[in-house]
This record gives C-alpha cells, structure tokens and sequence, in this order.
C-alpha cells in the first residue's frame, strides 16, 4: 500500500466544501453519476475511434445503497482509472479545481448564491461522506484494479486490489450528519431530479411491475392472472425528445413529454417551440406554451436547465427574459457557464446572446403561426395574450415582432391587429380632438347595459381582460398618437366619445340643487360622487362610472404590489340623466316619496354594475318583494 498527500495547500478545505455547498449537498450525487456517465460516454468514443478494442457490453451506471452498512456505491463499467490516473486526475487536477473554488469565492458576498451552481465534481462526495474509496480497473488489457481511500483529510491511501469487471465503483461511506443520504427514499427523490435524463441508462434498485403470468394462469373470470415481478429500477430516459429530430417527433411525441417533465400536471400545452442552435453556441430545447391563467406567478419557474442532458436547475431567470419564464420546458446548453455566481451569468456574453435568441424564436414562431393559419392563431390568442403581453412590455425587440400578431377581440367575437382595428374602426369612434376610441370592456357580461348601448350608437366594443391588460392599453396609447383606450364603464356614453353637439339639459341649476343631497343620501359619500349629466332621454336614468385613470392605477397597484398607490382608494361617480322623465319626476314628489324613488334607482344603476352586495343587497330584495302587491 502507498501513502500520499492530495495535492492541496489549505490544510482543511473540507470544511470550506461542506461550510459553501451546504443546502445543496445532494448535489455529490449529481456530480458522480455524471462522472460515471462521462466514464462511459468515452469509453464509446474510444470504441468508436478503434482505440479501444474490447466489449463495450450493456454501459450502464447502477446507483447501490446499503441501508445497514450506510454506504451509497456508484458504480459504472466505463473507461476506469490505472494508478496513474488517479493519481493525475484525482489527486492533483481535480482538487486544484477544488482550491481555486475555494481561493476564489472565500470570504466574499453572495458565495451562497453559488450553491446548485458550482460542481466541485468527485470532491463533493465529501459533503455527505466521512471516507470515499475508489475501486477501479481500467480499459486496458492486463490492467491491476486499484483502491484509493480518502477520509477527507488531505491524505489517501492507494493499494492493489482484485476487481474483476471493467470500470469504477465510488463508495461513500455516509457520515451521520448525512445520514439521510442512506435512505431509499430520499436517494430516489434525487436520482429523479438530476438524473431522469442522463444519455447512460441509470439504475436503482429494483421496483415492482404487473405482467400477464408467464405459466399461463387464469383468474375466476378466466382472463390471465397479473403477477407481481421485481425489475430493474431503471431512473432515466436516455432519449429525451429535445435530443430527437423535430422530423422524427409527432404531436403526440411533445404532448407525452410534457407529461413526462410535469407529471402532476393535467393541463395540455397549446404548442411548443423545438430549439435546436449549434452556432454560436449549442443549444437544445423544447418550450412549450401553457395555457395562461389569472394568476401567473404559479405558472413561473417551470423551465427546467440541462447541461448535456444533466439537470442543472429550475430557475432560469437569468438566463431567459423574465417573461419566457412563464413557458414551461427544457433548455439544455453545455455552452451556459454553470459554475459561477448569478451575476457573473448575467454578464455572461454567451448567456445575453442565448437569451436573445430564445426571444427572437419565440416571437418568429408566434408570426409565423399567425401568418400560416390566423383562424387557428386567434382561437389561441385567449390563451396566449398575457404572455404576449407580458413580452410586448418588457421586450423591445419582441414588441416590435408582436405588433403583427398582437390581437384585439371585439365583442361579437373579430380578431385584429391593432393597426387593422385603427383602420377599420368607424369614423363615429373619433371625438372631438380627433382620437381614435376604443372602448373596451373586461367582461361582456359584466358590462351588457354600457355595451348594449355603445351598439346601438353604432359604436364597436372590445374585449380586454387579464392582469396585464391596462399595462398594454397604456404602452399602446403612448406608442400610438391619436389612440385612446376607454373602458366602457368609466364615463357616460357620450363623455367617452365626446362631441361638439351636447344634448341640452333639462334640469337647472335650482333642480340639480334639489336632487343632489336626495342622491347623496342614497350611497355612502365616500366613496361615490353625485354628477349630473345631459344625456338622451332614452339613456338611463341613473348611471354608475369609474374614471378609467383610477381604475387603471388601481389594477397596476394589484398587480404590482406597488405601496405607492396603496391609499388610492375605491371611487365612483353616480351619474344622473339630465334628461330622463324619470329624474325629472322626482321633482315633482314629496320628499319622501322622491327619496325612496332614488334610491332605487341608484340600486338598480348599483345592480347593474354588479356593486350591490351583502347588506345592501338584501335589503334591495326586501324592499323589492314588499312592491310586490
Ligand atoms: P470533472 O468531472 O469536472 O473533470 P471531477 O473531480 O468530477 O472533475 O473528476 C476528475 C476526473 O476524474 C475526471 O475528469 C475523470 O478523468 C476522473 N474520473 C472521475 N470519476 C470517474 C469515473 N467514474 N470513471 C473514470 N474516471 C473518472
């Protein structure tokens, strides 16, 4: 046996290993099976390339533990290791990499963030073991198998032993504190996190399946019997499909594995993009477009980052813009700098390039959708707008891809462009400085009373709701002169779209005077201004609004967060009919009479807005029932 010193000047740099990669030492299981992997990838090439002339057999790697002895083996029948090796990539070449880890990030800010990130390789079998030995017998005809031992300390021990079949086993004898490391359980949970997708077949254990009995036996209904068989538990798929051909791969294909990434998932993705970049940088992928739903910061962080087939992590946000991170999928680049903090990726040339480019395909695809089948394209918009959206706010360059595809539903169901609605839209719907109105509504059904009456003055109404949707309407006001969003709740029909020709009022100044305090003390003053208002006499006698620009800043506060506006509060206007013969009847009743009669009419304006709720509406109900003679 021989005794030697690893190749280290610091004297304890495992407590460094252990005090940096502390909330992530699961990943020492990730870097061996890598190593195996790798260990068994090259001995293909060397087969390849007639370098080596022996079996390759069934490569594979086979992850073993022992619950009693609490050791976890890794073990694989690739190239192996001679003494010498060793001795050159395990004793020196792989901790100097260890030592400028450690030179590099001791002491500074932020070296947590480097955890998931940084793999110190076979060194970090040490985060979660008190000895490591390697048993290997390498490729070589005639090769002596070898021990190497290690507890840690920068010294080993290296002996000759018997080890008949090809390649490596690593042995860790797990340490108390790690204890958990020899448990089937949570060693599987990690198997499948980093490994589902190694291109070698991975296995664990045994697992049990159901088959039609081999000696043929029947049930009482006479159909055969299933029997329980213990099989290989094999963890991984080598042949993802983002490493398949998009030619080879049908809808099915993408569908199935989506299921495979997201199995608790029952959602369908409407489409996906297949990435497939060799130059500048190698990148593979397959995004897919979810469904979008009210709430989407629970669809984010689905995007799953492979180094060569390795998981590496599932947050993504600095490698893609942030609003790609509401796709779901795989990206996999051995180009993307893995070991290094989160703001060195962010500077990362490569990182920038691959981002952008990850941008532009997203957004060609949409176009290109939209150019090849519109119909198609707009029964999907629904689903896709607030992540087009979402791009369109904070993406230039995918803005200005978006606008040819970015879509305005009108209420009787017409997809357009922006530009196409501008054109197309009566010239009724300009007022009086010369903007184009587009009145919107968040929900037809909410808003039928205002809709109904927008048609009927041959105006057109479209349909925009979402979280994003007054963000969009203002980025499209500023980019468009002459263009005005207004909901079509926000003022009277004829305030959205105001022009010279003012139907003349018939209330003076005395009546108004008379029917304010009456309304007022039908609705609590806080939070609801009384206006008069000349409209037609066949308009509703009362009205209720909310001025676009409050309510606007309203739904950005929600969705921001944003403690700027957190005291705007929650305002209307109750507008009343000028013209109606039924305000102008209230003139005419006693005080009693007139103030019962508005507030019903304020009710029913409330009702209508869907603003008459809990007490109030009970009592409307109430009250209701007794008219009833
Ligand atoms: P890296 O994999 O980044 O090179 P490691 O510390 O993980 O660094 O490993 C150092 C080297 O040790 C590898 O490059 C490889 O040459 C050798 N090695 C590690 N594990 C194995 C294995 N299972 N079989 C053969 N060689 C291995």
């Amino acid at each position: 046996m021989k005794t030697g010193q690893i190749h280290v000047q610091t004297e304890n740099i495992f407590p460094i290993i252990k005090k940096f990669l502390y909330s992530d030492h699961e990943i020492f299981l990730r870097e061996l099976v890598s190593n195996a992997v790798d260990a068994s990838q090259k001995l293909k090439v060397l087969s390849s390339t007639g370098e080596y002339k022996g079996e390759l057999g069934d490569l594979k790697v086979e992850v073993i533990l022992d619950e009693k002895k609490k050791t976890l083996t890794i073990r694989d029948n690739g190239i192996g290791m001679t003494a010498e090796e060793i001795d050159k990539y395990i004793n020196q070449i792989a901790f100097s990499g260890a030592e400028e880890f450690v030179q590099q990030y001791k002491g500074k800010d932020g070296a947590d963030q480097i955890i998931g990130h940084f793999g110190l390789g076979f060194y970090s079998a040490f985060m979660v073991a008190e000895k490591v030995q390697i048993k290997t017998l390498s490729r070589h005809e005639g090769a002596q198998a070898v021990q190497w031992e290690s507890n840690g300390s920068p010294e080993y021990t290296i002996e000759e032993i018997k080890k008949e079949t090809r390649g490596t086993d690593i042995v860790l004898f797990i340490s108390k504190e790690s204890k958990e490391f020899s448990e089937k359980q949570r060693v599987q949970g990690v198997l499948n996190k980093y490994c589902k997708f190694l291109p070698i077949p991975v296995f664990f254990g045994t697992k049990t399946e159901y088959i039609d009995s081999p000696e043929g036996e029947k049930d009482d209904k006479g159909n055969l019997k299933r029997v329980a068989v213990e099989v290989p538990n094999q963890i991984n798929n080598t042949q993802p499909a983002w490493t398949k051909a998009p030619a080879d791969l049908k809808i099915e294909d993408y569908d199935g594995f989506y299921r495979e990434l997201y199995p608790m998932t029952f959602d369908k993705p409407m489409f996906h993009i297949h990435l497939n970049v060799d130059y500048p940088f190698n990148l593979t992928g397959i995004l897919y477009f979810p469904k979008l739903k009210e709430n989407i910061e629970v669809q984010r962080n689905k995007i799953n980052l492979y180094s060569n087939q390795v998981f590496i992590t599932d947050s993504v946000g600095e490698i893609v813009p942030e609003f790609l991170t509401l796709l779901h999928g795989v990206i996999d680049s051995p180009d993307i700098p893995l070991n290094v903090s989160r703001s060195y990726l962010q500077a990362d040339g490569n990182v920038k390039k691959i981002s952008a480019h990850i941008t532009k395909k997203v957004a060609d695809k949409l176009a290109e959708m939209f150019k090849k089948d519109r119909t198609d394209f707009e029964s999907k918009w629904p689903d896709l707008q607030v992540f087009a959206q979402y791009g369109i706010l904070s993406d230039e360059k995918f803005a200005d891809k978006a606008k040819n595809f970015a879509l305005l539903k009108n209420t009787e169901g017409k997809f357009q462009t922006v530009e196409e609605y501008k054109n197309s839209i009566s010239a009724l719907q300009t007022d009086k400085d010369g903007n184009v109105v587009v009145l919107y509504c968040n929900n037809i059904d909410e808003h039928f009373a205002q809709i109904k009456k927008a048609k009927e003055r041959g105006y057109d109404v479209v349909e925009l709701d979402g979280p994003l949707a007054s963000h969009w309407i203002g980025k499209m006001e500023q980019e468009n002169e002459k263009l005005k969003f207004a909901r079509i709740d926000s003022d009277s029909i004829d305030k959205l779209i105001s022009k010279d020709d003012n139907v003349p009022s018939k209330l003076s100044k005395e009546d108004e005077e008379k029917l304010k305090p009456i309304f007022e003390s039908s609705v609590n003053k806080e939070k609801y201004t009384i206006q008069f208002e000349s409209m037609l006499e066949t308009d509703s006698p009362v009205i209720i609004t909310q001025p676009e620009f409050i309510r606007r800043m309203m739904e950005q506060q929600r969705l921001g967060g944003n403690s700027f506006y957190g005291a705007f509060p929650e305002m209307y206007n109750v507008v009343i009919n000028a013209n109606h013969p039924k305000i102008l009847q209230l003139l005419e009743r006693d005080e009693e009479v007139s103030t019962q009669q508005a507030k019903y009419l304020t009710d029913l304006a409330l009702l209508s807005n869907g603003l008459l709720k809990g007490q109030a509406l009970n009592e409307f109900i109430e009250r209701s029932v007794e008219q009833i003679g």
